[in-house]
């Protein structure tokens, strides 16, 4: 089975010669020496696409703090969408490559399909598993890799999963009729995360991404297969798309796509992705620089009151608009009139307020 698995890979992926700059195997360990000894896979406009063989597939949370999720599901390292604000450039770290290459060398996970396969065992009753939380599972590589595919394939035949999904990606569209078959069997909750309508600002944020609209178009069609499918409004970027206007822009136009459920979180900055953040600020709202410095100087979050501000809006648009709102910390299951728990959303997301972080969670 992992024979077939590796083979329709290397079948799916074009193979390139590339050199590539990986530090001396015999000095690494672990997930970094797998990833030197990573074969390419295929190659992009100054993207490397790469073959990774993994031990596992299925990661634990291990935060202490209150997860909305147990399990996390990641098909790629790395991820082509190239978000200016992305806090996943940490799992580069792990491979011992720098932040910026993050969006430069993605793996695809070998074997991932048959892994998850064994894993899944692992997973109890209740607990929920999110997919792309440190990766777009449906990033341009996809396309060729298919991993995301082979791996919704599996969870198709399970039975009473409680799975969420989130991408910036309409490539989405092309699994719709593998996600019917996934939902009818399991509670699967899509979020397309959309930061700002504006095109011109999310090609600057988000280079790689999608444009703002077809993602739009993507939940109208998500929503219209029957698929519960919603929006995240995430990061909410401090100066730049925090306003009670902009916000209220975005709900609108998640009411118009028909989206299942509307939520934002603030801005969060790793040390990662800190100085590649505050450079695109520098560059592009300099007179936004000093704030951002004082605001994230010490903390990776924003302040409490800034987020009770975010918080406030939120619930006023989602009111609004009838929209359902997502919390931060909300769980895929509420309590029901009768004391039954019914389902609700997984509010993670790969780019907005990251629930746990790198040294949370178990990569491998
Ligand atoms: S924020 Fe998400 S979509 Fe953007 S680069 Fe990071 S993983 Fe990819």
């Amino acid at each position: 089975m992992a024979n077939t698995t590796q083979t329709t890979l290397d079948h799916n992926l074009e193979l390139f010669p590339i050199l590539s700059s990986f530090p001396a195997q015999e000095r690494l360990t672990g997930i970094a020496r797998l990833a030197a000894a990573s074969s390419p896979a295929g190659e992009g406009h100054r993207m490397e696409l790469r073959s990774l063989q993994v031990r596992s597939v299925l990661n634990r949370s291990v935060s202490r703090r209150r997860l909305s999720f147990a399990w996390s599901i990641n098909p790629y390292r790395g991820c082509e969408f190239a978000c200016r604000y992305c806090y996943a450039r940490y799992t580069h770290e792990f491979m011992e490559l720098q932040p910026e290459e993050f969006e430069r060398k993605i793996f695809a996970k070998q074997n991932a399909a048959w892994l998850l396969e064994q894993e899944l065992k692992q997973v109890r009753a209740g607990e929920e598993i999110a997919l792309g939380t440190a990766t777009d599972p449906y990033q341009p590589a996809e396309r060729r890799a298919r991993v995301t595919e082979s791996l919704l394939e599996v969870l198709a035949r399970q039975r009473g999963l409680r799975i969420g999904l989130v991408t910036k990606s309409t490539l989405i569209e092309r699994d719709i009729s593998l996600l019917q078959r996934v939902a009818e069997r399991n509670t699967l909750v899509l979020h397309l995360t959309i930061t700002t309508p504006n095109t011109q600002l999310a090609r600057l944020l988000e280079p790689r991404a999608p444009r703002p609209d077809l993602r739009l178009r993507t939940v109208a069609r998500l929503r219209q297969a029957g698929l519960r499918a919603g929006i995240l409004c995430s990061p909410v970027l401090p100066g730049i798309t925090d306003t009670g206007k902009a916000l209220d822009g975005m709900a609108k136009r998640a009411k118009d796509a028909g989206a299942s459920f509307f939520c934002a979180q603030p801005l969060f900055l790793q040390p990662c992705s800190k100085q590649i953040y505050l450079t695109f600020i520098r560059e592009h709202f300099p007179a936004l620089e000093p704030m951002y410095r004082q605001r994230f100087a010490a903390e990776a979050f924003v302040s409490k009151a800034y987020r009770s501000r975010i918080e406030a809006l939120v619930k006023a648009v989602c009111a609004k608009y009838s929209l359902e709102r997502r919390d931060g910390d909300a769980l895929l299951t509420r309590q029901v009139g009768d004391g039954r728990q019914e389902p609700r959303d997984w509010p993670g997301s790969c780019s907005g307020r990251l629930p746990f972080s790198g040294s949370e969670t178990v990569e491998a």
